[in-house]
């Protein structure tokens, strides 16, 4: 980062959300506590390794923020006018985030020891201030959100995972077990799937497990959860179903793949698959370890007598 020279151009700062109803007047007072800088394309302005007592507006150019490493994608781009190291300038503690020039850029720095003669000088910048914060405070919690929502989800079906399937049998269970209601698991297996994926090709394989998650998820109610398991395997939990209930969805289910003789890809025309499906009630003694058993010995049965059919 080099010393540059900047010309002061109120006009420029107006865009500036730092600096937003701040007046003239103060802002040209304000601008004797920055210094502008120059930085190339690539180079690193804040590191959660190195300390940050800087706050930057930046004037030209363009930077992305990334979090925890920069092979991760970045979850920010700041344009000009937008601010950066707020957070760190304020808490005297080490950046969050990392932020990178991605073309040469300029910025003004300002450094913490100004900060309170600004508040004094200016309220509007204290309130744009606390506004950036919020908005900061904000975007983490939807990256906390969204990367929870995401730990949980198979990324090529859009079902639950494993680890969800642990967390939701956990809470169904003992609701079920408290509102003295059955709960019912369906395990499911595409039927012959090596053949298919060796026929059509393992990208048409990707399809058709696509085919069946979208198949068989808009038949559930909210309350149940469809789960990846495994490669092709499947598994459904039905709280507040029973055995009976849940042989004529389980069957219901079945016969809708079944139904599906082809389907529409972005490699063209598909055949449809089938597949075997394991009942299994949750037993007072059962924890999900033993209910995943007993639904997969089911669907072993299903298997051996013929395939594309329920047991259980
Ligand atoms: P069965 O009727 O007994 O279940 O026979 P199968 O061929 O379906 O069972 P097998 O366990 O022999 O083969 C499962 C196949 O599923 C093999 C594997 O390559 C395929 N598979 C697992 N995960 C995926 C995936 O994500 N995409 C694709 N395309 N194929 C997958
Ligand atoms: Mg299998
Ligand atoms: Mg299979």
């Amino acid at each position: 980062m080099k010393n540059a020279h900047w010309q002061q151009d109120l006009q420029q700062l107006r865009h500036a959300r730092l600096f937003h109803n701040v007046t003239a007047g103060s802002l040209q007072q304000l601008l004797e506590e920055f210094r502008a800088f120059e930085l190339e394309a690539g180079e690193i302005l804040l590191s959660p390794f190195n300390r940050n007592q800087h706050l930057y507006v930046l004037l030209e150019g363009e930077m992305k923020v990334y979090l925890g490493s920069l092979d991760n994608q970045p979850v920010s781009t700041l344009h000009c006018g937008d601010c950066a190291g707020e957070i760190s300038f304020i808490d005297n503690d080490h950046p969050s985030a990392y932020v990178v020039a991605t073309q040469p850029s300029l910025v003004l720095r300002l450094h913490r020891a100004s900060l309170v003669r600004l508040f004094e000088q200016s309220p509007e910048l204290m309130q744009n201030l606390l506004e950036l914060l919020c908005e900061r405070v904000r975007q983490g919690n939807r990256i906390i959100l969204d990367s929870e929502q995401s730990a949980n989800l198979d990324t090529l079906t859009g079902c639950f995972n494993r680890r969800w399937l642990e967390h939701v049998y956990q809470r169904e269970s003992t609701r079920c077990a408290f509102n003295g209601q059955p709960l019912c698991m369906l395990m499911l297996d595409v039927d012959h799937f090596k053949a298919y994926n060796d026929q059509h090709g393992h990208l048409a394989g990707d399809y058709a497990l696509c085919l069946v998650a979208h198949t068989l998820r808009n038949q559930l109610r909210p309350k149940d959860s469809m789960v990846r398991y495994g490669g092709e395997e499947f598994v459904i939990l039905l709280p507040e179903i029973g055995v009976d209930e849940a042989r004529s969805i389980g069957e219901r289910l079945r016969l809708s793949l079944e139904q599906v003789s082809s389907f529409y890809s972005p490699m063209g025309i598909l055949p449809g698959v089938t597949a075997s499906i394991g009942l299994a009630q949750l037993q007072p003694k059962d924890g999900l370890e033993s209910l995943i058993a007993r639904a997969d010995a089911a669907l072993y049965k299903a298997k051996q007598q013929g395939r594309n059919r329920l047991f259980g």
